[in-house]
């Protein structure tokens, strides 16, 4: 079933006179006929729930804000930061209008008037996309004062990041644009209550946004027939790693995993097959072969002890070594930590450095008990989730295949102590310059 995708290779759709021949901005036109809480009553009854990782719902998280005059703001977070995960860049590439559209109306039934876009400094090209038609959508009377003739005024801006994980993180997002360092805040007060300059701000995800004129379109009720109860309408899901036909894959909520995977992505490569998977991007716990039967919705990737997250599947087939994909995943985390809270900031380092103990022969099995336990203790314990962003699939890890790490560790214990130093050496030096985790 494709809404979000639906006509998306039609050349010149990221240009006005196209998505309006396709009916776009319709869906604005009949919001402003409505009043302010019928729209926002349609997007609660849709049941939409949020695109960008935590899986809210997105009208209740609008009914949070307070009413009032006051300065209230938008911001749509397209940071898209998570490895693995690409869909908002192909969303904002091909169909711009679609995701303006979205935050028109979205704003409109949260009575704001101001709006921002932030988009990772890497996405320079659909940067480039989304100002060209942000002007046209102004110059056509879809965004700035008196929208269509009514009294909806609506401000907005595009700010591009400058490249860091952390700013995918609503708050650190919010630090980075008022133009601090990207740090996350201390929760509560909630970014509803007090986000951008203090004020009240809605943030949500590039896709979460985008569908948003689809609800519209169909009326809340029908979208919330899509799908399952609990995990309503389509998601395009980013499928990557040991696939043969990587790339964006819009579903129905709710069908097989190994729909998406084997027929949808082609499956692995010939003559390999599926070792473990990432279902949410790479902060999702990892699930096993035995879990390719189950449904791609929230909640039965909960059940299964995982994540939708941000809707990213990770192939990792039979070629890759456990410790490998563990190594190159703990890297990019402390990498990207902001070093505010210590178990964050100490417990990515250490597990980096437990797992090249690993690779050089120097850990016992004993080392996997005191990694598990550090994962543990982060878990949970950080001001934001990019602490338990490592700590989770690198704890599904160590739980799901302690075999095979038992038997890395005592294989290189035994390369350190034959003499094979060379490799050990080598395997680092190729650490070293490896990429990042097999994404498309
Ligand atoms: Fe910074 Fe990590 Fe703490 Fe988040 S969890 S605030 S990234 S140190």
């Amino acid at each position: 079933m494709k809404l979000l995708f639906d006509g998306i290779d039609e050349p010149g759709l990221n240009t006005l006179p196209v998505y309006e021949r396709r009916g776009g901005y319709q869906a604005l036109r009949k919001a402003l006929t409505m009043t302010p809480e019928e729209v926002l009553s349609d997007i609660t009854e849709s049941s939409l729930r949020g695109r960008g990782g935590a899986g809210f719902r997105m009208g209740q998280k609008a009914s949070f804000l307070p009413h009032g005059d006051m300065e209230k703001y938008l911001v749509c977070n397209a940071d898209e930061s998570e490895p693995g995960t690409f869909k908002d860049r192909e969303l904002m590439q091909k169909s711009p209008h679609m995701l303006i559209e979205g935050i028109a109306i979205a704003s409109y039934a949260a009575e704001i008037n101001r709006a921002f876009i932030y988009i990772r400094g890497e996405y320079s090209h659909q940067a480039d996309i989304l100002e060209a038609a942000i002007a046209e959508a102004e110059q056509a009377g879809y965004l700035g004062q008196g929208i269509l003739g009514s009294a909806h005024d609506l401000n907005l801006v595009l700010h591009r990041g400058a490249g860091a994980y952390i700013c995918g993180e609503e708050t650190g997002l919010l630090d980075s644009l008022e133009g601090k360092r990207g740090n996350p805040r201390l929760k509560p007060p909630f970014p509803a209550i007090e986000g951008l300059y203090h004020g009240p701000t809605l943030i949500n995800n590039v896709e979460t946004l985008a569908t948003v004129p689809t609800i519209i379109r169909l009326g809340g009720a029908e979208y919330a027939k899509i799908g399952t109860e609990t995990s309503t309408g389509t998601k395009v899901v980013s499928v990557s790693g040991d696939v043969q036909r990587p790339g964006n894959y819009e579903i129905e909520l709710g069908i097989p995993s190994r729909v998406l995977i084997y027929d949808l992505a082609g499956g692995p490569p010939e003559g390999r097959e599926v070792k473990f998977w990432f279902p949410g991007g790479s902060s999702a716990p990892v699930l096993t072969k035995d879990d390719l039967d189950l449904p791609y919705d929230f909640d039965s990737m909960a059940k299964a002890g995982s994540m939708l997250g941000s809707g990213a599947i990770i192939v990792v087939d039979d070629s890759h070594t456990v410790l490998e994909v563990a190594l190159k995943l703990a890297k990019f985390y402390a990498h990207e930590s902001c070093g505010k809270c210590v178990p964050c900031r100490e417990g990515t380092n250490w597990t980096v450095k437990m797992l090249r103990r690993i690779q050089s022969g120097e850990a016992t099995p004993m080392d996997l008990d005191l990694m598990a336990s550090v994962q543990t203790q982060i878990i949970g314990n950080c001001l934001c989730v990019l602490g338990d962003a490592m700590a989770m699939p690198i704890g599904s890890m160590i739980e799901k295949f302690r075999d095979e790490l038992e038997a890395e560790i005592e294989a290189a214990r035994e390369r350190a102590a034959t003499g094979e130093l060379e490799d050990v050496i080598a395997l680092g030096v190729a650490d070293e310059h490896a990429g990042p985790l097999p994404v498309h």
